[in-house]
């Protein structure tokens, strides 16, 4: 059974990701930081819950000796949790602003990336998915009218479209230097969840699409892409 740990599960995307991958079978860890919460959304989905708040360093480090301890390997890594961080325009912005936002969108993902590689070196098929946005694409960005993810045209985000960016470059150097692990970055598409405070156009289940669909790939699927619901997302 494929073992997958999906960070900031507890609700939209990620719990939606969470509920089709154990209706495939996926042996489903739910990280949620907020144990309460966490808990629920685990047990309603049929997944197992394990705490993991993505900014700090010794719940990730509790969260992978657990996973160690109980199954010893991981398979497939999805990278989901995020936040939008300030909103404002960029003259408003302030660096701790910036490093809030950071925090949880780029070094969340390494740090995990990090802590949980060992587990997945001793999986046949190890994969990492990586849930960034269209907004970090510097393509997209020069030319919105050549991409149809509905994005919104314009939104004051500098430190979440840069820090999906920034993920996007993480990812793509990943894959060059794990050979061994399927590393792939995906694009949910403008879908309606708290983050966006619902509005997105899409429902939680067509963004949580693409991230099902890589998953399911693991580790036999290409690496080093960028992938959205209707086909590669330019970088
Ligand atoms: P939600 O706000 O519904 O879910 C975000 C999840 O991340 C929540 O479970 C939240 O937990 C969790 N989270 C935030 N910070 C942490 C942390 N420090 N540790 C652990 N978990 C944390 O948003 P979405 O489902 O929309 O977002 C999921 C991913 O999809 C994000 O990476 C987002 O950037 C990306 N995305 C979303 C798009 C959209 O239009 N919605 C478009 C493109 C990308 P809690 O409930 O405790 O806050």
């Amino acid at each position: 059974m494929t073992t997958t740990l999906i960070t900031g599960a507890n609700k939209g995307i990620g719990l939606e990701t969470a509920r089709r991958l154990v209706a495939a079978g996926h042996s489903v860890h739910l990280g949620a930081r907020d144990p309460a919460r966490g808990a629920a959304a685990a047990e309603r989905v049929g997944a197992s819950f394990l705490p993991l708040d993505v900014t700090d360093d010794a719940s990730v480090a509790a969260a992978a000796r657990t996973l160690e301890e109980c199954v010893g390997h991981l398979d497939v890594l999805v990278n989901n949790a995020g936040i939008t961080g300030a909103l404002k325009e960029p003259a408003d912005l302030t660096v701790e602003d910036l490093k809030q936002v950071y925090e949880t969108n780029l070094f969340g993902p390494f740090r995990v990336t990090q802590a949980f590689l060992p587990l997945l070196r001793k999986s046949a098929a190890p994969a990492m998915v990586n849930v960034s946005s269209g907004l970090g694409s510097l393509a997209i960005a020069e030319a919105p009218e050549h991409y149809t993810s509905m994005l919104p045209a314009y939104y004051p985000s500098l430190g979440y479209n840069s820090s999906k960016a920034a993920l996007n470059m993480l990812t793509a150097q990943y894959a060059k230097a794990f050979p061994d692990i399927v590393c792939n970055v995906v694009d949910p598409g403008w879908t309606a969840t708290d983050l966006n405070g619902h509005r997105g156009v899409q429902t939680v289940e067509e963004g949580a699409d693409i991230v099902v669909r890589v998953a399911l790939r693991g580790g036999e699927g290409p690496t080093g892409g960028f992938h959205g619901n209707s086909g590669p997302v330019p970088w």
